[in-house]
């Protein structure tokens, strides 16, 4: 039976995720960005938290794990890699683990750059990926606690699952995201189509994540590192792909 995938936008632009397997009722919250959000998405679906699954330490995604966890005892699971910095972790889990929900199972990956222990969820049997704030739609995190090598294997590691595989990410960035990335790749006409179908979706209001991995590998700067036209804009032509990666987030970062 599929998971149920509810989207719940959450503080300024984050997205928390609901996420229930429905032959058990299992439910897992995907982060804690704000429990009040969480606590009325559950209760208009009448469904009970069993699980909090937590992608990395910062405070808009782990902030409400004790409320949470008061409320519904539910088990919290969280990276192996920053185990010290989540409120509440009762089991760490890193790369190569197995977390079911119900009859469901998502595999975990390390996949540091933005923190140091940064975990990413894939439900492969969904083609679902929770990713934090590892990739973004048109984006990837900043690198707080980790080296540009880190954060491109981490990328590679995302780059490798099934292409069809949706990418529920924890912000709401596209926009922004797509202004720098044609910066970078103004010859890609898939990212210029993209860009255009993101600012109708966005004066709608309406949300433009999950994308999925297709759509990234096709106009997301921070996964075409080897893209000969990224390199040319960035005077990087044949250079090493983290090198290339490095520059484009730098880039970013000024922009
Ligand atoms: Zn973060
Ligand atoms: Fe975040």
């Amino acid at each position: 039976m599929p998971l149920e995938i509810h989207q719940i936008p959450c503080l300024s632009d984050n997205y928390g995720y609901l996420v229930r397997d429905a032959a058990s009722g299992a439910v897992a919250t995907i982060d804690t960005p704000d429990a009040e959000a969480i606590n009325a998405a559950l209760d208009a679906r009448g469904w009970t938290l069993t699980h909090i699954l937590n992608t990395h330490h910062h405070w808009d995604h782990a902030g409400g794990n004790l409320a949470l966890k008061e409320k519904w005892n539910c088990e919290i699971i969280g990276p192996r890699g920053e185990a010290d910095k989540i409120p509440g972790l009762d089991r760490a889990v890193s790369d190569g683990d197995k977390v079911a929900l119900g009859d469901s199972e998502a595999e975990v990956f390390d996949t540091p750059g933005h923190t140091a222990g940064h975990i990413i969820y894939h439900f492969p049997e969904d083609a679902a990926a929770f990713v934090g704030d590892t990739i973004f739609a048109l984006g990837c995190g900043r690198l707080f606690e980790g080296t540009p090598q880190q954060m491109w294997s981490s990328l590679q590691k995302v780059a490798k699952l099934p292409p069809e595989t949706k990418l529920y990410c924890a912000h709401e960035y596209t926009q922004a995201n797509a202004k720098f990335a044609i910066t970078v790749e103004p010859d890609n006409d898939a990212l210029q189509k993209r860009s255009a179908e993101i600012d109708q979706l966005r004066a709608k209001g309406e949300p433009t994540v999950p994308s999925t991995l297709e759509i990234e590998l096709a106009t997301n700067p921070f996964l075409r590192a080897t893209a000969p036209g990224l390199q040319a804009t960035l005077g990087m032509s044949g250079a090493d792909p983290v090198d290339v990666f490095a520059e484009t987030r730098l880039r970013k970062d000024n922009f």
